[in-house]
């Protein structure tokens, strides 16, 4: 299959771009099945903010990180809890909790 330089619209920014032989090439071999919707520019403009997504995600994350492990004084299963146990002081799972709290109220 012979590919020629294709003349392709970029959707973000309306300019014209070049979509060589080489490329088509490359997405064909890839099996790629739609052609590059962005210039360059865009493209990699577009990966930034991508990356830049990723890293504020990641940054974020680790609220969930200082939930500490823990066994569970009522059930012995394990849990994660939102403090750092101190020794001594019972732990209780979620379930563990809800039922305690339950019984308390009623
Ligand atoms: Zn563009
Ligand atoms: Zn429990």
């Amino acid at each position: 299959m012979e590919f020629q330089d294709k003349v392709l619209t970029c959707i973000d920014c309306g300019a014209e771009f070049v979509f060589t032989a080489g490329e088509q090439q490359f997405f064909h071999d890839k099996q790629f099945k739609n052609e590059p919707k962005r210039c360059k520019a865009c493209k990699s403009k577009r990966v930034a903010v991508l990356e830049r997504a990723s890293l504020l995600a990641r940054r974020r994350a680790p609220l969930c990180s200082c939930r500490t492990r823990a066994t569970c004084s009522q059930c012995g299963k394990d849990t994660t809890v939102p403090f750092r146990p101190t020794q001594g002081r019972p732990i209780l799972c979620r379930e563990c909790f809800t039922q305690k709290k339950t019984a308390a109220s009623a």
